[in-house]
């Protein structure tokens, strides 16, 4: 199979990687693609947002098979201009990805399927705000309608703040605080037919303790110790499969990746939000886990044969990645930094621990740091103690001038556990 992969992330990297180990492709494409992905796919140039474009490119490699990975490209109608190319195509069309794109289209969605999610007022006037603001009281919850890269949400004590992030938004959401550990529950689906991955959590804030500013996500780990066995089998029935079936009912069918992004409230489960792609950094262990060949599921959720496939294998071993980030991330990051240490990793660590790449470009030789998340260095293990202590010290042997990562990514699981 010829597999198109669109993105440049570490989450497209560990896609490209997980596709390059199935013995069923035959040749993997990544575009644009980084440095580090340039080991396992050749890559080409395109704006991943121009759907005539990536069509273009997907039908001139032959491929069948395209995955959209990042969410603006899908909101931008990239699944659709490929699948009117007639080429398979994972990920969903731009109406369904509104279900990301928009978080008032997803409350909606949420209310007519009856999916358990925080109370929430859609406002746009200041008059509105302060109705909201006053209705639910600290801490505030804040969120941007449109797509903001995690970036749109505002959680705060401080009402001026909470009033101002609502002022500068065009349309916002403002919701009830959910209290409880977070989790993300990835399912991939060809809009009948749900199939979910297996639970990780990831670490959305930028310093230890969970303090400083929201981020991308600077790490995550997979399996859950502290989560109840039937988590999964509860937001299947809760949550995935009605949202799912919410869509189609709709006449917008879903088909890709549904992620939940969930908290786990004293009141039961409930969705802080859906995305309409594979999470980043949750992918790197998710996929680090999943041991059947990854190309038939998503051909299979493309093709609407999701029904036809076997259950998913998984390995019992436990991964944590940890990000690596630029000099000032989240704000304007510093690029340019060369990176070293990615031989002495992959000398000395693989298979266990290994580095993925995300915001990285290659200038001869050297591999240089070109954007905010730059490398997601993944490592699994018997257990999270194992996973984390292979991940860390691959990362101890990175050198990046001015970089920054969190050193309790899985700490209190591993403890826990
Ligand atoms: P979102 O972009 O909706 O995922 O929000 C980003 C982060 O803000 C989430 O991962 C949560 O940590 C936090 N957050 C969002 N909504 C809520 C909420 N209703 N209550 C508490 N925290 C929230």
């Amino acid at each position: 199979m010829k597999v198109l992969v669109i993105g440049g992330g570490a989450r497209e990297h560990a896609l490209c990687r997980s596709l390059s180990l199935d013995p069923d492709v035959t040749d993997l494409y990544c575009a644009p693609g980084n440095a580090g992905i340039a080991e396992v796919a050749e890559l080409h140039p395109v704006d991943a947002l121009d759907g005539d474009a990536v069509a273009r490119l997907a039908s001139e490699l032959g491929a069948e098979l395209v995955v959209v990975g990042p969410e603006a490209p899908l909101v931008a109608g990239v699944a659709d201009a490929v699948r009117a190319a007639g080429i398979p195509c994972f990920g969903p069309s731009r109406e369904a990805a509104l279900l990301e794109g928009s978080k008032a289209f997803a409350k909606d969605v949420m209310a007519g399927a009856n999916v358990p999610t925080a109370r929430s007022y859609v406002c746009t006037t200041p008059a509105e705000i302060d109705v909201a603001l006053d209705a639910f009281g600290a801490p505030y919850v804040v969120k941007d309608d449109g797509l903001a890269a995690g970036k749109g949400v505002v959680v705060t004590d401080d009402v001026e703040a909470a009033r101002a992030h609502a002022l500068s938004c065009d349309r916002v959401v403002i919701e009830e605080f959910l209290d409880g550990p977070e989790v993300s529950l990835f399912a991939i689906t060809d809009g009948t037919t749900v199939v979910p991955l297996q639970p990780a959590q990831d670490f959305k804030r930028a310093l230890d303790g969970d303090e400083g500013p929201n981020t991308g996500g600077m790490g995550a780990y997979s399996p859950l110790p502290w989560a109840d066995p039937k988590l999964v089998d509860e937001v299947m029935q809760t949550v995935l499969q009605p949202t799912v079936d919410e869509l189609r009912r709709r006449g917008t069918p879903f088909s890709g990746l549904l992620y939940a992004g969930l908290a786990i409230t004293s009141r039961g489960v409930r969705v802080i939000e859906f995305n309409a792609r594979f999470g980043d950094p949750e992918t790197q262990v998710v996929l680090a886990r999943l041991k059947t060949p990854l190309a038939g599921v998503l051909l299979g959720a493309a093709n609407g044969t999701l029904d036809a496939l076997p259950p998913l294998n998984w390995s019992d071993d436990a991964a944590v990645t940890v990000v690596i980030a630029s000099h000032n991330y989240p704000g304007t990051p510093r690029t340019g930094d060369p990176i070293e240490g990615l031989d002495v990793v992959a000398a000395q660590d693989a298979p266990h621990a290994f580095v993925l790449h995300a915001g990285t470009r290659k200038d001869g030789d050297a591999v240089l740091s070109a954007g905010g998340r730059v490398l997601s260095v993944t490592a699994t293990g018997k257990d999270l103690s194992q996973a984390r202590e292979r991940a860390y010290a691959a990362v101890g042997k990175v050198r990046l001038d001015g970089s920054q990562h969190r050193t309790d990514i899985a700490r209190r699981a591993a403890e826990e556990a």
